[in-house]
């Protein structure tokens, strides 16, 4: 039996100390770290997780133990170490072991006016955060003289009916005690439990010496990162703050310059030339070492650095990209590293359109950067009329002074959002992040003048309801008018990084496309190739719609004919384009899908305009929608059965990707096309499918003289196809799994109808999840297992596939992976997804 390490429960961190993250929390092990580096790291003491929970519990650890480390007159902090940063834990306090008697030492030392400051801000911090008084009798003092230090003693006492304490040994456990409650408290573990934190979440503590950053020569407290965490571009910021301690840098109005300057105007680079190179040089040593990008946190002490801490740079996706490959570019990571440290999903917010970064900008005004992306639009100024243009087909910015919950349906239905108010955490910016929708949040120099219904910008032009705005949600920026736009599109460390992720992989990735759009963004996102041309969705509109109807209507298979060779010069330069755009790589068309009546209008005026356009009598028209009805039309006249049924359709759509493939071909590379075919629930199905299409290939060859080749395959979505994939798999030379069907027939659950119940049956645990969204592994995986194995019996190199809506998960990916299957295929703005989930599977 493996044996359990045993940490003791207080340890002094050095280079050699035995610590983990798991134990110690990832502060401390991150300190070692850096004194492994040998960076002056004031002397640091770890607590475990363990004895943070026995102080919870009331049982202190050996104080004394701890504080031989600090020397006779000790004076430190104690800082949270949870084991992931993001989890947060309870604020720091800071120069515990400030006393009367200490006050008098630090007097001498480093002058009255440092040393009753310091006392201040710890009677502060302990009245607040231990004794937990309200802050307002506590306030820090601009001038830090006895008087104020007198008034707080006795702030404090009288609140507390007792001195305040000037044991050193008491005050760190007090600390201790109220910080280890802190993490217990239910708020604060909701908190990090909406995190991703385990609800048994550890809490280490670290307790350090004080670098005091307040006293006489150069003293001072900042932050320095050597990384732009919004572009991941090399760039050094941050910010200091001479006589400050903790985050005072970050807060103060006065250290929000670049390296705050100082009063004779310079700044910490220019006062502190070594100083500053120091931190530089520390920079690229965490950046080697740590093969990290880290933001540290410094003082300095009469000229001396001391380095408190340091953490991983905050960073978006584009920035997480960057690092992740200008890492690897440097030979600090390798590339399977680089693959591995980027979430998939952050990938969608790269996958937008941008205000083309040359065009000529007319800056209306700025704010905070919510959610990348560009889109143009016009003015509205409420959801409902964000949704009323939405079906209009109109593009429209959504200006809202802040966003509430209500305001999602017109979110979903605007191009972008511009709120007056709000930071990066705001609604509007959560919202808009996670719906991959452009947002500029916090405007707060525009006004919005509601009785006029109009935007006014800080130099007083006015912007009416209606009219184009573009928001850059990349940049903060919001535009007057149209400025052009660059297409979402693979290009530096996003293609390479996507490069390398090809390079890992080993399933396929290709992409649903129905229209020559869909397959341009498909192969913007190296797609290789259509997994599912849906050809419906090509005559739902305009004048195919029409002779779609006339085709129905039509008596005999002759007129049928008829009409649908004047669909085929349509339907032949649709094939033709998508062919082009996917110069060479695979495009699966799958043949007519969807039932009849899909077709016919549904109210009488509908009809009317029908008999009117057939030039029939009402009643006719009306009888014959009727007949066309049915009670299930999913498990009715659709798929392979109108194949079956109504061959001519086939036949029609057979004949237009023949000649496109040929006039394709002529014009570049060879096309093999495949052709799908759907719904299909029995062998026979196929073979009449494939003895029409066969012949339709014979006589275009016959009528052209021209040679092809193409492939016929099957989509299993019926739960029969699969368990009868091996002799279906006799006439097809692919089969590709539609999830879609194949859960909606294996659980009998109508895809359009489940929505009303499945919230409930996920909360009731009926299902784990909903399986149209999350691939159902037990019993639609099973289907597919079975499928596959007896289509690999008969055939073994057949290519399997699948292409419902499920083929960009990262489980769906994975198993299918598992299973043999050649590829997925998934909605092209998931496809980088895809790519990256599948290399991160292999690795
Ligand atoms: C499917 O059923 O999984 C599928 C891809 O086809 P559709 O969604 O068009 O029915
Ligand atoms: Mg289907």
């Amino acid at each position: 039996m493996q044996k359990q390490r045993t940490f003791d429960e207080i340890t002094l961190i050095t280079a050699q100390a035995d610590m983990t993250a798991a134990i110690h929390g990832g502060r401390a092990k991150c300190l070692q770290r850096l004194v492994r580096l040998d960076m002056p790291v004031p002397t640091t003491v770890a607590l475990t997780f363990g004895a943070v929970r026995r102080i919870a519990n009331g049982q202190l650890p050996d104080i004394a133990e701890i504080l031989n480390h600090f020397g006779p007159e000790p004076l430190v902090s104690v800082r949270p170490s949870s084991q992931d940063p993001d989890w947060g834990g309870p604020g720091a306090v800071l120069n515990i072991g400030m006393c009367d008697a200490r006050h008098a030492s630090l007097c001498q030392q480093l002058g009255e006016a440092a040393a009753t400051s310091l006392y201040l801000r710890f009677i502060f911090a302990y009245a607040t955060e231990v004794a937990r008084l309200g802050a307002d009798r506590f306030e820090l003092p601009d001038c830090p003289d006895r008087a104020a230090l007198d008034r707080a003693l006795a702030a404090y006492e009288e609140e507390m009916d007792e001195p305040f304490p000037q044991d050193p040994a008491r005050q760190l456990s007090d600390v201790l005690n109220s910080m280890a409650r802190a993490w217990e408290g239910t708020t604060a573990r909701l908190l990090r439990e909406a995190k991703g934190a385990p609800a048994d979440a550890g809490l280490g503590l670290v307790v350090q010496a004080m670098s005091l950053g307040v006293g006489r020569g150069e003293c001072g407290s900042g932050v320095i990162q050597f990384i732009d965490g919004t572009t991941g571009q090399r760039r050094v910021t941050g910010r200091y703050l001479s006589q400050s301690q903790g985050r005072e840098a970050l807060t103060a109005e006065s250290g929000a310059l670049y390296l705050t300057r100082d009063p004779r105007g310079l700044s910490l680079e220019e006062a502190h030339p070594a100083t500053f190179a120091t931190l530089v040089d520390y920079g690229a040593r965490t950046r080697t070492r740590l093969k990290e990008e880290m933001e540290i946190e410094f003082t300095v002490e009469d000229g001396q650095l001391s380095i408190l801490d340091a953490v991983r740079v905050p960073r978006n996706s584009q920035a997480a990209v960057r690092i992740a490959v200008d890492l690897t570019e440097d030979n600090i990571i390798r590339p399977e590293e680089a693959v591995m440290r980027i979430q998939p999903q952050t990938l969608s917010e790269l996958l937008h359109q941008q205000v083309d970064p040359r065009a000529v900008r007319d800056v209306i005004t700025r704010g905070i950067a919510a959610s990348p992306g560009g889109a143009r639009g016009r003015i509205v100024f409420s959801a409902t009329d964000a949704q009323a243009a939405a079906s209009r087909g109109e593009s429209c910015i959504l200006v809202r002074r802040e966003t509430t919950p209500e305001d999602i349906r017109g979110m979903h239905a605007a191009a972008a959002v511009l709120t007056i108010r709000g930071g990066v955490t705001s609604h509007a910016a959560v919202i808009g992040r996670g719906l991959g929708l452009p947002c500029v949040v916090g405007a707060s120099q525009l006004r919005i003048d509601r009785k006029k219904a109009a935007i006014i910008a800080p130099d007083g032009r006015r912007f009416a309801e209606g009219e184009t705005i573009t928001v850059d949600g990349t940049t903060g920026e919001v535009l007057a008018g149209e400025p052009p736009m660059l297409e979402a599109a693979i290009d530096g460390a996003f293609g390479t990084l996507l490069d390398w992720a090809d390079r890992f992989r080993d399933i396929g990735v290709r992409a649903n496309a129905d229209t020559p759009a869909d397959a341009q963004t498909a192969r913007n996102f190296a797609a290789e190739g259509i997994g599912l041309c849906r050809t419906e969705h090509m005559f739902f509109e305009g004048e195919r719609l029409s002779l779609m109807r006339e085709m129905i209507f039509a008596d005999t298979p002759e007129d049928r004919k008829a009409v649908l060779a004047r669909l085929l010069p349509m339907q032949r330069a649709d094939f033709i384009e998508l062919f082009q755009i996917m110069a060479g790589h695979p495009v699966c068309i799958r043949l007519f899908d969807p039932p009849l009546h899909e077709f016919l209008p549904a109210d009488k005026s509908g009809i009317r305009e029908l008999a009117d356009l057939l030039n029939l009598p009402l009643a006719d028209v009306t009888a014959r929608v009727e007949a066309l009805e049915e009670y299930n039309p999913m498990l009715g006249l659709r798929g392979v059965r109108l194949g079956v049924t109504v061959p001519e359709i086939y036949e029609m759509q057979a004949r237009a990707i023949f000649e496109a493939t040929i006039a394709a071909s002529r014009k570049g590379e060879a096309v093999v096309p495949e052709i799908m075919i759907p719904l299909v629930s029995a062998m026979r199905e196929v073979e009449l499918v494939k003895n029409r299409i066969d012949a339709v290939a014979v006589n275009v060859h016959n009528m052209t003289g021209a040679t092809f080749d193409y492939r016929l395959g099957v989509m299993v979505e019926t739960p029969r196809a699969a368990l009868r994939a091996g002799d279906i798999a006799l006439h097809s030379s692919f089969l590709s799994f539609g999830t879609n069907d194949l859960t909606q027939m294996t659980y009998g659950l109508s895809r359009d109808d489940a929505g009303r119940f499945m919230s409930t049956y996920v909360q009731k645990g009926v299902y784990e999840e909903d399986p149209f969204h999350t691939l159902d592994l037990e019993g639609v995986g099973e289907l597919l297992t079975i499928g596959a194995e007896r289509a690999r019996a008969t055939r073994p190199e057949i290519t399997l596939s699948i292409c419902g809506e499920h083929g960009g998960s990262r489980s769906a990916i994975a198993f299918s992976r598992q299973r043999g299957l050649n590829y997925v295929s998934c909605s092209p703005f998931r496809v980088p997804l895809a790519r990256l989930a599948a290399a991160q599977i292999a690795l």
